[in-house]
Parts: structure tokens; sequence; C-alpha cells
């Protein structure tokens, strides 16, 4: 008997943050005044703090501009919006170079780039596949059979497009082949959000958009952002540990939110490029720090895919600040961070 037992919440997916202000160290100088923006954008929220203070016109202007900027990557990087660039380019045939603008040119750019890194584990032509487990626009939640899943894999892989800088364009090796960005386009989107504050002054904020995370600067109180990240549970909210940020992204991927069970089985959004299939190790979440919040989440997808041991080693290899959290055999978490991460842990 099959159930499906449904999770496809893309709320904060796998982080949730609170502002912790409070400190047990010396006692803090009064809060400044801070802004909050918040709203809903790519099937889940963002929450933005910029520590100034803003009159009625300065916010109203700074409420439109952030909208803008996230409304501007949804169009052109969903795979959920029929009308975004990269829908109306994964609808073209194969064959041609299809010229593409700027920011989509370097996110798949960018995103070759993270493949290579990763040994083939971040691959954004996986779209077909994202598609067809249930994880992309249309809910058909059921495993493929071994024909279907063997056909979907051969539209993948780096080789199933070729960028052509010079005209900025993409040629699709065929006519199925489909980019998804759900991987580093939210972090793109972080990454923008941060750029439109900067242009305006403001050097001290937090960009969170459906959990991944940007900070400059410090809190209201002075002292690095605290952002707190959760325990890879299926259901509530539990504190797995606080870091304390400063000019630094931090993303996380699991398959704790986004997944559903068959006959028992958890599958999960996160697809091994090699198999075809969602990654079935006992990773639970990968959190990963960076200056650019785009790679970050990338980066995460990335180990995400690669499991325990080797997503570790890719993770030194690139000298990434990691955390990651395993199921151990005892039904319980295991939690393994490096060096660098440790350093940004507060109480
Ligand atoms: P991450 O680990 O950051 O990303 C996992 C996602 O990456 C998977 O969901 C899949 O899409 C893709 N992926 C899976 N395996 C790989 C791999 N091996 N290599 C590369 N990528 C892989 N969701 C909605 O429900 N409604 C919307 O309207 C909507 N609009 C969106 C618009 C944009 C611009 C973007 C970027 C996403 C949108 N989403 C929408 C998707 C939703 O936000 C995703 O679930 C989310 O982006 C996944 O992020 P994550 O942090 O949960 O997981």
């Amino acid at each position: 008997m099959s159930y499906w037992n449904t999770y496809k919440s893309v709320v904060l997916a796998t982080l949730f943050f609170s502002l912790l202000l409070t400190s047990c160290s010396a006692p803090l100088p009064p809060p400044k005044e801070t802004v909050a923006f918040e709203g809903g954008i790519m099937g889940t929220t963002y929450h933005i703090t910029v520590v100034a203070a803003m009159n009625d016109d300065v916010s109203t202007a700074m409420a439109e501009a952030i909208e803008g900027a996230l409304k501007h990557v949804d169009g052109k990087m969903s795979t959920y919006k029929d009308d975004s660039e990269l829908s109306v380019l994964n609808r073209m045939a194969g064959g041609a170079y299809i010229p593409v603008s700027g920011e989509v040119f370097s996110m798949l750019q960018l995103a070759l780039e993270v493949n290579r890194e990763t040994e083939g584990a971040f691959d954004i032509t996986v779209g077909p596949l994202v598609n067809r487990w249930g994880f992309g626009p249309d809910d058909k939640q059921e495993p493929p059979s071994d024909e279907e899943l063997a056909s979907l894999k051969a539209l993948c892989g780096p080789e199933a497009i070729t960028l052509d800088a010079l005209t900025q364009s993409i040629q699709k090796v065929s006519d199925g082949v489909y980019c998804d960005l759900s991987g580093i386009a939210k972090g793109y989107a972080v990454d923008l959000v941060a750029s439109v504050l900067e242009a305006k002054g403001f050097m001290n904020y937090m960009v969170e958009v459906g959990g991944e995370v940007r900070t400059a600067g410090l809190n209201s109180v002075g002292i690095p952002w605290k952002i707190a990240i959760e325990k890879p549970v299926d259901e509530g909210r539990v504190l797995q540990e606080v870091v304390g940020l400063s000019d630094i992204s931090l993303a996380t991927s699991g398959n704790y939110r986004n997944f559903y069970e068959v006959d028992g089985k958890r599958y999960s959004h996160t697809i091994s490029p090699a198999t075809g299939k969602p990654v079935d190790h006992n990773l639970a979440s990968v959190s990963v720090l960076h200056p650019r919040c785009a790679l970050a989440d990338a980066y995460a997808t990335a180990l995400m895919v690669l499991g325990p041991e080797k997503g570790m080693a890719v993770a030194e290899r690139l000298a990434l600040p990691v955390m990651f959290v395993t199921h151990s055999d005892k039904g319980t978490f295991e939690t393994r961070q490096s060096e660098s991460f440790r350093a940004y842990i507060v109480d």
C-alpha cells in the first residue's frame, strides 16, 4: 500500500532564523533603529532587516526596490512561471545557440563552474528528473519506471549544454534539455537584494530568502548577526546551532522538508545526477558559509548530493566552512563541522 506523506512546504526550507540579539557577555549598547521588510516570493518567504533609521518615503522606496529585485529574479530564473526567461529557454529546440540575458548567462556559467568543482554533483540539467520525481512545478509524486529514468537521464549532464561567452548564448544538445536553477537562484536573489541595499548606502543588514541568508556589518546592538540553524527534523522547529555572521552568507540544504514517501521509502528533492534518483544516503542537512550567497546555495546542494564522506572531502578541498548533520543508526543526529565553521558558532 503506498501512501503519500508529502511535505512540499517551500517555506523556510532548511533554516529558521531568529535575530538573536541577546548575548550573554558584556552588557550591550541600546539597540539602534532597524527597519524590517518581509513578504512572499519563489514559493517561499523573505525577511530583511536593515540597521538604519528610515522615514516613510525611504522605507516605502526600499520595500519597492527589494520586491522589484526579487520579482526580477523570479521573472528570469523561475521554472514555476511559464513566461520566465528560463522557462522560455527550456521550451526552445536544441541545436541552435539561444541568446540569453547577462544575469541568466552568468548563473549558467557559475552553475557549470560548481559542477566541475563538485565532480558533477551540482548539475542544473537535472531539471527533467526533478520534475518527473515531482519536485518541480507539476506535482506528480510517484517514482518513474526504469525506462523513464533512463530516457530522462540521457537528457542530463554538463555536456547537454554549451555556452558561448562571445554571443552570451547557450546551445542545448537536444530539445528535451531543461535547466533548473532552483539550487542556485535563490542565493543569487539574496545577493541581488544585498547589492540594492548597499547601492543605497545601507551596510548593516541581514537578507534571508527561503532559508538562504546573507549578512553585512553588525546587527542593531553592534554584534555579528546571530542566525539559528535548525535541526533537520521532519516537523516543527528545533535549534541545531547558532552562528554569528558578519559579511558572509549561509545556505542550508536538506532532505527533511521537501520529500514524500512511497511504501516506506523516502524520496527528497535533491537528485543525484549519477543515478537520476533522489539521494538516499544518511546526510540530513548541509550548511555552507561563503561570501556569495549564490555559491553557498549551490555548494550546499552539491554537498547534499555527494553525501557525508565525499561531501566533506570536497568541502575540505574547496576550503568551505561547513556543518554536516547525519542520521545515526541509533535514530539520533550526528554533527560534523569543519574547523573554519566552528569559528562562527556562538552561544
Ligand atoms: P536547495 O538544496 O537549495 O535546492 C534544491 C533544488 O535544486 C531542488 O528543489 C531542485 O530544483 C534542484 N536540484 C535538485 N538536485 C540538484 C542537483 N543535483 N544539482 C542542481 N540542482 C538540483 N517553488 C514553488 O513551490 N513555487 C514557486 O513559485 C517557486 N518559484 C521559484 C522561483 C525561483 C526563481 C526559484 C529559484 C525557485 C522557485 N521555487 C518555487 C522553488 C523553491 O524555492 C525550491 O524548493 C527551492 O529553490 C529549493 O531550495 P532549497 O533551499 O529548498 O533546496
